[in-house]
Protein backbone atom coordinates (compact mmCIF):
# COMPACT_ATOMS: atom_id res chain seq x y z
CA UNK A 1 0.00 0.00 0.00
CA UNK A 2 1.26 3.80 -0.91
CA UNK A 3 2.15 5.86 2.02
CA UNK A 4 -0.17 9.27 2.70
CA UNK A 5 1.31 12.27 1.33
CA UNK A 6 1.29 14.86 4.16
CA UNK A 7 2.07 18.67 5.16
CA UNK A 8 5.09 18.97 6.64
CA UNK A 9 3.16 18.73 9.90
CA UNK A 10 2.08 15.28 8.85
CA UNK A 11 -1.60 16.24 7.91
CA UNK A 12 -2.92 13.82 4.65
CA UNK A 13 -3.04 15.47 1.80
CA UNK A 14 -6.74 15.11 -0.33
CA UNK A 15 -4.93 17.18 -3.33
CA UNK A 16 -2.06 17.68 -4.85
CA UNK A 17 -3.49 18.54 -8.36
CA UNK A 18 -5.57 21.57 -8.18
CA UNK A 19 -5.63 24.35 -6.20
CA UNK A 20 -8.82 25.14 -4.50
CA UNK A 21 -10.61 28.29 -6.23
CA UNK A 22 -14.14 29.91 -5.67
CA UNK A 23 -15.61 28.40 -8.42
CA UNK A 24 -14.20 26.48 -11.97
CA UNK A 25 -12.73 29.42 -12.87
CA UNK A 26 -12.25 31.98 -9.46
CA UNK A 27 -9.55 33.01 -7.91
CA UNK A 28 -7.22 30.97 -5.43
CA UNK A 29 -8.57 31.06 -1.72
CA UNK A 30 -5.35 32.07 0.61
CA UNK A 31 -6.63 29.20 2.64
CA UNK A 32 -5.40 26.53 0.21
CA UNK A 33 -2.31 26.01 2.64
CA UNK A 34 -0.46 23.24 0.41
CA UNK A 35 -0.38 25.49 -2.29
CA UNK A 36 1.63 28.03 0.05
CA UNK A 37 4.01 25.76 1.87
CA UNK A 38 4.85 24.01 -1.61
CA UNK A 39 5.95 27.67 -2.93
CA UNK A 40 6.85 28.78 0.20
CA UNK A 41 9.06 25.98 0.07
CA UNK A 42 10.42 26.06 -3.40
CA UNK A 43 11.44 29.75 -2.95
CA UNK A 44 14.33 28.44 -0.09
CA UNK A 45 15.25 25.28 -2.00
CA UNK A 46 18.80 26.67 -2.30
CA UNK A 47 21.53 27.68 0.42
CA UNK A 48 24.20 30.32 -0.03
CA UNK A 49 26.48 28.68 -2.67
CA UNK A 50 30.26 27.61 -1.23
CA UNK A 51 32.18 30.78 -1.78
CA UNK A 52 34.97 28.51 -3.33
CA UNK A 53 34.47 24.94 -4.51
CA UNK A 54 30.87 25.73 -5.16
CA UNK A 55 30.55 22.46 -7.54
CA UNK A 56 31.80 19.30 -6.45
CA UNK A 57 30.52 15.43 -5.81
CA UNK A 58 30.68 12.90 -3.20
CA UNK A 59 30.75 9.46 -2.10
CA UNK A 60 30.72 7.40 1.11
CA UNK A 61 33.38 4.79 1.30
CA UNK A 62 36.18 3.00 4.08
CA UNK A 63 39.42 3.72 4.79
CA UNK A 64 41.30 0.57 6.13
CA UNK A 65 44.61 0.66 7.84
CA UNK A 66 46.86 -1.82 7.15
CA UNK A 67 50.12 -0.94 8.72
CA UNK A 68 51.11 -0.33 12.32
CA UNK A 69 52.19 3.46 12.63
CA UNK A 70 51.19 3.12 16.84
CA UNK A 71 54.79 4.47 17.28
CA UNK A 72 53.76 7.66 15.79
CA UNK A 73 49.74 8.03 16.85
CA UNK A 74 47.28 6.48 19.56
CA UNK A 75 44.58 8.17 17.18
CA UNK A 76 42.41 4.88 17.42
CA UNK A 77 41.34 5.98 13.74
CA UNK A 78 44.85 4.81 12.21
CA UNK A 79 45.88 1.42 14.39
CA UNK A 80 46.24 -1.36 12.55
CA UNK A 81 43.34 -3.63 11.11
CA UNK A 82 40.49 -0.38 11.82
CA UNK A 83 37.94 0.20 9.30
CA UNK A 84 36.18 3.90 9.51
CA UNK A 85 33.39 4.78 7.10
CA UNK A 86 34.07 7.93 5.52
CA UNK A 87 32.31 10.40 2.97
CA UNK A 88 34.88 12.15 0.03
CA UNK A 89 33.57 15.63 -1.45
CA UNK A 90 35.64 16.22 -4.37
CA UNK A 91 34.91 19.80 -6.14
CA UNK A 92 36.75 22.78 -8.52
CA UNK A 93 37.87 26.03 -7.02
CA UNK A 94 36.31 28.48 -8.93
CA UNK A 95 33.33 27.78 -10.66
CA UNK A 96 29.93 28.51 -9.21
CA UNK A 97 27.62 25.48 -8.59
CA UNK A 98 26.76 24.80 -12.30
CA UNK A 99 30.14 25.25 -13.50
CA UNK A 100 31.85 22.21 -16.02
CA UNK A 101 33.49 19.99 -13.91
CA UNK A 102 36.15 19.82 -17.04
CA UNK A 103 38.28 22.84 -16.10
CA UNK A 104 41.77 23.36 -15.64
CA UNK A 105 41.81 24.14 -11.90
CA UNK A 106 42.41 22.70 -8.37
CA UNK A 107 40.48 19.52 -7.56
CA UNK A 108 39.38 19.88 -3.54
CA UNK A 109 39.54 16.59 -1.88
CA UNK A 110 37.60 16.71 1.23
CA UNK A 111 37.50 13.83 4.10
CA UNK A 112 34.92 13.26 7.01
CA UNK A 113 36.00 10.32 8.85
CA UNK A 114 33.55 8.84 10.94
CA UNK A 115 35.74 7.78 14.47
CA UNK A 116 34.55 6.30 17.38
CA UNK A 117 36.31 9.82 18.75
CA UNK A 118 34.62 12.07 16.83
CA UNK A 119 34.94 13.31 13.14
CA UNK A 120 38.43 13.87 11.58
CA UNK A 121 38.22 16.12 8.69
CA UNK A 122 41.46 16.18 6.61
CA UNK A 123 40.37 18.97 4.14
CA UNK A 124 42.79 18.80 1.12
CA UNK A 125 43.27 19.48 -2.59
CA UNK A 126 44.94 17.07 -5.40
CA UNK A 127 47.73 19.09 -5.10
CA UNK A 128 50.08 18.93 -2.19
CA UNK A 129 51.15 22.47 -1.95
CA UNK A 130 49.03 26.24 -2.51
CA UNK A 131 49.00 29.58 -3.80
CA UNK A 132 49.61 30.92 -0.97
CA UNK A 133 51.45 31.16 2.73
CA UNK A 134 49.89 33.69 4.58
CA UNK A 135 45.59 33.69 5.29
CA UNK A 136 46.30 37.74 4.41
CA UNK A 137 46.05 36.87 1.08
CA UNK A 138 43.32 34.17 1.19
CA UNK A 139 40.53 36.86 0.24
CA UNK A 140 41.96 38.33 -2.76
CA UNK A 141 43.62 35.45 -4.45
CA UNK A 142 39.69 34.16 -4.40
CA UNK A 143 38.78 37.80 -5.83
CA UNK A 144 41.34 36.83 -8.60
CA UNK A 145 39.79 33.84 -9.58
CA UNK A 146 36.45 34.75 -9.09
CA UNK A 147 34.65 37.21 -11.57
CA UNK A 148 35.89 40.78 -12.07
CA UNK A 149 33.15 43.14 -10.64
CA UNK A 150 32.45 45.30 -14.04
CA UNK A 151 32.39 42.94 -16.67
CA UNK A 152 31.41 39.71 -14.35
CA UNK A 153 33.86 38.16 -16.38
CA UNK A 154 36.85 35.69 -15.28
CA UNK A 155 39.59 37.57 -15.59
CA UNK A 156 43.12 36.24 -16.56
CA UNK A 157 44.51 39.38 -16.25
CA UNK A 158 43.63 39.19 -12.17
CA UNK A 159 44.88 36.02 -11.79
CA UNK A 160 48.31 36.30 -13.77
CA UNK A 161 48.66 40.21 -12.09
CA UNK A 162 48.74 38.53 -8.41
CA UNK A 163 50.76 35.63 -9.48
CA UNK A 164 53.44 37.35 -10.91
CA UNK A 165 53.19 39.63 -7.54
CA UNK A 166 53.42 36.90 -5.26
CA UNK A 167 56.11 34.37 -6.19
CA UNK A 168 54.97 32.06 -3.70
CA UNK A 169 52.58 31.31 -5.65
CA UNK A 170 54.78 29.37 -8.71
CA UNK A 171 55.29 25.99 -7.38
CA UNK A 172 51.12 25.85 -7.45
CA UNK A 173 50.85 27.90 -10.45
CA UNK A 174 52.97 25.35 -12.23
CA UNK A 175 51.40 22.53 -11.16
CA UNK A 176 48.01 23.99 -12.79
CA UNK A 177 49.91 24.81 -15.74
CA UNK A 178 51.04 21.09 -16.01
CA UNK A 179 49.32 18.66 -17.00
CA UNK A 180 48.03 17.52 -14.03
CA UNK A 181 46.27 20.83 -13.72
CA UNK A 182 43.25 19.42 -16.04
CA UNK A 183 42.08 15.85 -14.50
CA UNK A 184 40.28 13.62 -16.18
CA UNK A 185 38.09 12.66 -14.03
CA UNK A 186 37.92 13.02 -9.65
CA UNK A 187 38.70 8.94 -10.02
CA UNK A 188 42.07 9.77 -11.39
CA UNK A 189 43.97 12.55 -8.86
CA UNK A 190 45.90 11.84 -6.14
CA UNK A 191 44.72 13.30 -2.64
CA UNK A 192 46.74 15.26 0.08
CA UNK A 193 46.36 16.65 3.44
CA UNK A 194 48.28 19.92 1.67
CA UNK A 195 49.10 21.05 5.68
CA UNK A 196 51.35 19.82 7.55
CA UNK A 197 49.79 17.87 10.96
CA UNK A 198 51.08 16.32 14.00
CA UNK A 199 50.75 12.78 15.17
CA UNK A 200 50.85 12.30 18.57
CA UNK A 201 51.82 8.72 20.26
CA UNK A 202 50.22 6.83 23.24
CA UNK A 203 54.08 8.64 25.01
CA UNK A 204 52.72 12.25 24.61
CA UNK A 205 55.25 12.59 21.59
CA UNK A 206 54.96 14.42 18.90
CA UNK A 207 55.53 13.62 15.29
CA UNK A 208 55.00 16.44 12.21
CA UNK A 209 52.88 14.08 9.54
CA UNK A 210 52.16 15.13 6.14
CA UNK A 211 48.67 12.69 4.25
CA UNK A 212 48.78 11.39 1.09
CA UNK A 213 45.94 9.39 -0.92
CA UNK A 214 47.44 8.13 -4.38
CA UNK A 215 44.94 7.12 -6.70
CA UNK A 216 45.09 3.51 -7.41
CA UNK A 217 43.26 3.93 -10.67
CA UNK A 218 46.65 5.94 -12.45
CA UNK A 219 46.27 9.59 -12.77
CA UNK A 220 44.76 10.66 -16.00
CA UNK A 221 44.66 13.91 -17.56
CA UNK A 222 42.90 15.93 -20.29
CA UNK A 223 44.41 18.58 -22.50
CA UNK A 224 42.47 22.15 -23.10
CA UNK A 225 41.45 20.95 -26.14
CA UNK A 226 40.10 17.50 -25.26
CA UNK A 227 38.51 19.31 -21.84
CA UNK A 228 36.62 22.01 -24.33
CA UNK A 229 35.09 19.17 -26.84
CA UNK A 230 34.17 17.44 -23.14
CA UNK A 231 32.33 20.74 -21.92
CA UNK A 232 31.06 21.18 -25.42
CA UNK A 233 28.64 17.86 -24.73
CA UNK A 234 28.59 17.73 -21.21
CA UNK A 235 29.59 19.79 -18.24
CA UNK A 236 29.08 17.26 -15.65
CA UNK A 237 31.76 14.58 -16.75
CA UNK A 238 33.51 14.07 -13.45
CA UNK A 239 29.98 13.97 -11.47
CA UNK A 240 28.56 10.96 -14.24
CA UNK A 241 31.88 9.21 -13.65
CA UNK A 242 31.50 8.73 -9.57
CA UNK A 243 28.56 8.44 -9.69
CA UNK A 244 28.27 5.48 -12.53
CA UNK A 245 31.75 4.01 -11.04
CA UNK A 246 30.44 3.72 -7.80
CA UNK A 247 26.94 2.29 -9.54
CA UNK A 248 28.43 -0.18 -11.36
CA UNK A 249 30.48 -1.74 -8.22
CA UNK A 250 33.78 -0.34 -10.36
CA UNK A 251 34.62 0.93 -6.85
CA UNK A 252 37.52 3.61 -7.13
CA UNK A 253 40.48 3.65 -4.51
CA UNK A 254 43.42 5.07 -3.04
CA UNK A 255 46.88 4.18 -1.42
CA UNK A 256 46.84 6.10 1.85
CA UNK A 257 49.98 6.96 3.52
CA UNK A 258 52.01 9.59 5.24
CA UNK A 259 55.36 11.28 5.40
CA UNK A 260 57.05 11.55 8.92
CA UNK A 261 59.30 14.59 10.26
CA UNK A 262 60.58 14.61 13.98
CA UNK A 263 60.40 17.99 15.70
CA UNK A 264 64.52 17.80 15.67
CA UNK A 265 64.19 17.51 12.19
CA UNK A 266 62.03 20.47 11.71
CA UNK A 267 64.78 22.61 13.53
CA UNK A 268 66.95 21.94 10.87
CA UNK A 269 65.26 21.74 7.94
CA UNK A 270 66.25 23.30 5.11
CA UNK A 271 62.93 25.05 4.09
CA UNK A 272 60.06 26.02 6.33
CA UNK A 273 57.91 22.42 6.80
CA UNK A 274 55.23 24.25 8.04
CA UNK A 275 55.01 26.56 4.48
CA UNK A 276 52.13 25.47 2.49
CA UNK A 277 53.49 26.57 -0.60
CA UNK A 278 56.54 23.67 -0.13
CA UNK A 279 56.64 19.90 -0.38
CA UNK A 280 58.65 17.56 1.67
CA UNK A 281 61.21 15.80 -0.03
CA UNK A 282 60.35 11.93 -0.68
CA UNK A 283 64.11 10.93 -0.48
CA UNK A 284 64.69 12.77 2.92
CA UNK A 285 60.96 12.10 4.29
CA UNK A 286 60.12 8.88 2.68
CA UNK A 287 56.38 7.50 2.43
CA UNK A 288 55.44 5.14 4.77
CA UNK A 289 52.22 2.72 4.30
CA UNK A 290 49.39 3.01 6.08
CA UNK A 291 46.45 1.45 4.25
CA UNK A 292 43.68 1.73 1.71
CA UNK A 293 40.98 3.91 0.97
CA UNK A 294 37.73 3.20 -1.32
CA UNK A 295 34.63 4.92 -2.26
CA UNK A 296 31.88 2.15 -2.39
CA UNK A 297 28.49 4.16 -1.85
CA UNK A 298 26.75 6.94 -3.43
CA UNK A 299 24.59 9.72 -1.65
CA UNK A 300 20.82 8.90 -1.82
CA UNK A 301 20.33 12.47 -1.89
CA UNK A 302 22.89 15.15 -3.28
CA UNK A 303 21.29 17.96 -1.50
CA UNK A 304 21.51 16.25 1.69
CA UNK A 305 24.41 14.73 1.85
CA UNK A 306 27.26 16.47 -0.34
CA UNK A 307 25.70 19.70 -0.59
CA UNK A 308 25.42 20.13 2.97
CA UNK A 309 28.18 18.53 3.95
CA UNK A 310 30.52 20.15 5.60
CA UNK A 311 34.37 19.91 6.46
CA UNK A 312 36.61 21.52 8.47
CA UNK A 313 40.58 20.77 9.28
CA UNK A 314 39.56 21.99 12.76
CA UNK A 315 38.17 18.49 13.27
CA UNK A 316 40.50 16.39 14.61
CA UNK A 317 41.01 13.35 16.98
CA UNK A 318 42.73 12.40 19.90
CA UNK A 319 46.20 11.48 18.75
CA UNK A 320 45.97 14.01 15.43
CA UNK A 321 46.69 18.04 15.85
CA UNK A 322 47.68 20.62 13.76
CA UNK A 323 51.21 22.50 13.33
CA UNK A 324 51.70 26.18 13.04
CA UNK A 325 51.71 26.27 9.50
CA UNK A 326 49.49 29.90 9.56
CA UNK A 327 47.12 28.76 6.36
CA UNK A 328 46.06 25.68 8.68
CA UNK A 329 45.23 28.39 11.62
CA UNK A 330 43.58 30.56 9.55
CA UNK A 331 41.11 27.97 7.75
CA UNK A 332 40.58 26.55 11.78
CA UNK A 333 38.49 29.56 11.26
CA UNK A 334 37.03 30.29 8.70
CA UNK A 335 35.71 26.66 7.83
CA UNK A 336 33.47 26.89 10.30
CA UNK A 337 32.61 30.23 10.63
CA UNK A 338 31.45 29.69 6.36
CA UNK A 339 29.19 26.73 7.76
CA UNK A 340 27.29 28.40 10.44
CA UNK A 341 26.74 31.21 7.85
CA UNK A 342 25.76 28.96 4.71
CA UNK A 343 24.15 26.45 6.49
CA UNK A 344 23.42 27.05 10.15
CA UNK A 345 24.67 27.53 13.86
CA UNK A 346 23.96 23.33 14.35
CA UNK A 347 25.60 22.26 10.97
CA UNK A 348 26.91 19.89 13.14
CA UNK A 349 23.54 18.03 14.05
CA UNK A 350 22.34 17.47 10.42
CA UNK A 351 22.63 13.26 9.66
CA UNK A 352 25.78 13.90 7.25
CA UNK A 353 27.75 16.08 9.52
CA UNK A 354 26.81 14.64 12.65
CA UNK A 355 29.71 12.17 14.82
CA UNK A 356 28.86 8.80 15.37
CA UNK A 357 30.22 8.83 18.78
CA UNK A 358 27.77 10.79 21.84
CA UNK A 359 27.98 14.44 21.38
CA UNK A 360 27.80 16.26 24.79
CA UNK A 361 28.56 19.63 24.72
CA UNK A 362 26.96 22.90 26.88
CA UNK A 363 26.18 25.31 23.50
CA UNK A 364 22.72 26.23 23.93
CA UNK A 365 19.96 27.46 21.72
CA UNK A 366 20.42 29.07 18.26
CA UNK A 367 18.64 28.09 15.20
CA UNK A 368 17.85 24.63 14.19
CA UNK A 369 19.13 22.99 17.54
CA UNK A 370 16.90 20.15 16.94
CA UNK A 371 19.16 17.75 19.42
CA UNK A 372 16.76 15.69 21.73
CA UNK A 373 17.83 16.62 25.53
CA UNK A 374 17.63 14.74 28.46
CA UNK A 375 15.83 16.40 31.19
CA UNK A 376 19.30 18.07 32.79
CA UNK A 377 20.16 20.76 35.50
CA UNK A 378 23.28 20.42 33.91
CA UNK A 379 22.73 23.19 31.72
CA UNK A 380 26.53 25.04 32.75
CA UNK A 381 30.00 23.64 33.57
CA UNK A 382 31.15 22.79 36.03
CA UNK A 383 28.18 21.78 37.70
CA UNK A 384 27.06 19.50 40.39
CA UNK A 385 24.95 17.73 38.70
CA UNK A 386 26.80 14.84 36.64
CA UNK A 387 27.03 16.89 33.93
CA UNK A 388 29.68 15.84 31.06
CA UNK A 389 33.50 16.85 32.17
CA UNK A 390 36.94 17.64 30.22
CA UNK A 391 39.46 14.77 30.37
CA UNK A 392 42.88 15.87 30.95
CA UNK A 393 44.36 13.06 29.30
CA UNK A 394 43.66 14.25 26.10
CA UNK A 395 46.37 17.30 26.63
CA UNK A 396 48.54 17.59 23.52
CA UNK A 397 52.40 17.89 24.67
CA UNK A 398 52.81 21.79 25.21
CA UNK A 399 54.91 23.50 21.89
CA UNK A 400 57.20 25.15 22.35
CA UNK A 401 56.75 28.71 20.26
CA UNK A 402 59.91 30.92 19.59
CA UNK A 403 60.38 34.85 19.22
CA UNK A 404 58.87 38.05 19.23
CA UNK A 405 54.85 38.80 17.94
CA UNK A 406 55.31 40.67 14.65
CA UNK A 407 54.63 41.18 11.20
CA UNK A 408 57.25 38.87 9.92
CA UNK A 409 57.74 39.11 5.95
CA UNK A 410 56.31 35.74 4.47
CA UNK A 411 58.12 36.79 1.51
CA UNK A 412 61.74 37.62 3.00
CA UNK A 413 64.20 35.61 2.15
CA UNK A 414 61.70 32.75 1.06
CA UNK A 415 62.97 30.08 -1.48
CA UNK A 416 59.99 29.91 -3.29
CA UNK A 417 62.45 28.27 -6.88
CA UNK A 418 64.18 25.30 -6.02
CA UNK A 419 60.95 23.10 -5.29
CA UNK A 420 59.56 24.60 -8.71
CA UNK A 421 62.72 23.73 -10.34
CA UNK A 422 62.82 19.86 -9.22
CA UNK A 423 59.38 19.70 -10.47
CA UNK A 424 60.09 21.24 -13.75
CA UNK A 425 63.18 18.87 -13.93
CA UNK A 426 60.73 15.95 -13.68
CA UNK A 427 58.90 16.55 -16.75
CA UNK A 428 59.51 14.81 -20.20
CA UNK A 429 59.65 17.35 -23.42
CA UNK A 430 55.94 16.39 -24.04
CA UNK A 431 54.82 17.60 -20.04
CA UNK A 432 57.01 20.71 -20.61
CA UNK A 433 55.64 21.67 -23.89
CA UNK A 434 52.07 21.22 -22.54
CA UNK A 435 53.03 23.45 -19.47
CA UNK A 436 54.59 26.44 -22.31
CA UNK A 437 51.25 25.79 -24.01
CA UNK A 438 48.63 26.29 -21.27
CA UNK A 439 50.35 28.85 -19.71
CA UNK A 440 50.23 31.18 -22.82
CA UNK A 441 46.48 30.19 -23.18
CA UNK A 442 45.83 31.66 -20.40
CA UNK A 443 47.98 34.34 -20.72
CA UNK A 444 45.93 35.27 -23.62
CA UNK A 445 44.83 39.02 -23.16
CA UNK A 446 46.98 39.65 -20.21
CA UNK A 447 49.13 43.12 -20.32
CA UNK A 448 52.69 42.49 -21.42
CA UNK A 449 54.24 44.10 -17.66
CA UNK A 450 52.26 41.43 -16.03
CA UNK A 451 53.25 38.38 -18.50
CA UNK A 452 57.08 40.06 -17.91
CA UNK A 453 56.86 40.26 -14.49
CA UNK A 454 55.78 36.50 -14.87
CA UNK A 455 58.56 35.26 -16.89
CA UNK A 456 61.48 36.89 -14.90
CA UNK A 457 59.78 34.80 -12.62
CA UNK A 458 60.01 31.51 -14.40
CA UNK A 459 63.87 32.52 -15.36
CA UNK A 460 64.73 32.06 -12.17
CA UNK A 461 62.99 28.38 -12.07
CA UNK A 462 64.89 27.47 -15.01
CA UNK A 463 65.62 29.62 -18.27
CA UNK A 464 64.14 27.02 -20.47
CA UNK A 465 61.01 27.57 -18.50
CA UNK A 466 61.06 31.24 -19.21
CA UNK A 467 61.53 30.69 -22.61
CA UNK A 468 59.91 27.37 -23.44
CA UNK A 469 56.97 29.64 -22.57
CA UNK A 470 57.63 32.89 -24.50
CA UNK A 471 57.84 30.63 -27.37
CA UNK A 472 54.59 29.40 -26.81
CA UNK A 473 53.41 33.26 -26.19
CA UNK A 474 55.08 33.86 -29.87
CA UNK A 475 57.69 36.15 -29.00
P1 LIG B 1 60.03 12.59 -6.31
O1 LIG B 1 60.57 12.32 -7.67
O2 LIG B 1 60.27 11.60 -5.23
O3 LIG B 1 58.44 12.80 -6.38
C1 LIG B 1 57.87 13.53 -7.39
C2 LIG B 1 56.39 13.63 -7.16
O4 LIG B 1 55.85 14.49 -8.13
C3 LIG B 1 55.65 12.33 -7.28
O5 LIG B 1 54.85 12.23 -6.12
C4 LIG B 1 54.77 12.48 -8.51
O6 LIG B 1 53.51 11.93 -8.30
C5 LIG B 1 54.63 13.99 -8.58
N1 LIG B 1 54.44 14.58 -9.89
C6 LIG B 1 54.92 14.22 -11.08
N2 LIG B 1 54.52 15.07 -12.04
C7 LIG B 1 53.77 15.99 -11.43
C8 LIG B 1 53.05 17.14 -11.87
N3 LIG B 1 53.04 17.52 -13.14
N4 LIG B 1 52.38 17.85 -10.97
C9 LIG B 1 52.39 17.50 -9.67
N5 LIG B 1 53.05 16.44 -9.19
C10 LIG B 1 53.73 15.70 -10.06
O7 LIG B 1 60.57 14.03 -5.92
P2 LIG B 1 60.45 14.98 -4.64
O8 LIG B 1 59.73 14.39 -3.51
O9 LIG B 1 61.80 15.49 -4.37
O10 LIG B 1 59.58 16.15 -5.24
C11 LIG B 1 60.00 16.83 -6.42
C12 LIG B 1 58.89 17.69 -6.85
O11 LIG B 1 57.74 16.87 -7.11
C13 LIG B 1 58.42 18.64 -5.75
O12 LIG B 1 59.15 19.84 -5.76
C14 LIG B 1 56.98 18.84 -6.08
O13 LIG B 1 56.84 19.87 -7.02
C15 LIG B 1 56.56 17.53 -6.73
N6 LIG B 1 55.77 16.70 -5.79
C16 LIG B 1 56.31 16.27 -4.63
C17 LIG B 1 55.55 15.64 -3.69
C18 LIG B 1 56.10 15.29 -2.36
O14 LIG B 1 55.29 15.10 -1.42
N7 LIG B 1 57.41 15.19 -2.18
C19 LIG B 1 54.14 15.33 -3.95
C20 LIG B 1 53.69 15.72 -5.26
C21 LIG B 1 54.48 16.43 -6.11
P3 LIG B 1 53.17 10.39 -8.69
O15 LIG B 1 54.08 9.55 -7.88
O16 LIG B 1 51.74 10.24 -8.30
O17 LIG B 1 53.41 10.29 -10.16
Amino acid sequence: MKKNMTTTAGNPICDNQNSMTAGLRGPVLVQDYQLIEKLAHQNRERIPERVVHAKGSGAFGELTINHDISQYTKAKVLQKGKKTRLLLRFSTVAGESGAADAERDVRGFALKFYTQEGNWDLVGNNTPVFFIRDAYKFPDFIHTQKRHPVTNLRSNTAAWDFWSLSPESLHQVTILMSERGLPQSYRHVNGYGSHTYSLINDKNERFWVKFHFKTKQGIRTLTNKQAAKIIAEDRESSQKDLFYSIENEDFPKWNFQIQIMTEEQAKTCAFNPFDLTKVWPHKDYPMIDVGEMVLNENPKNYFNEIEQSSFSPSNIVPGIGFSTDKMLQARIFSYPDAHRYRIGTHYEMLPVNRPVNEVNTYHADGSMNFAVRERTDAYYEPNSFNGPVENSVHNEPSLAIEGDAARYNHRDGNDDFSQVRALFNLMNDNQKSQLFSNIAESMQGVPDEIVNRQLALFKQVHKDYESGVKKALGF
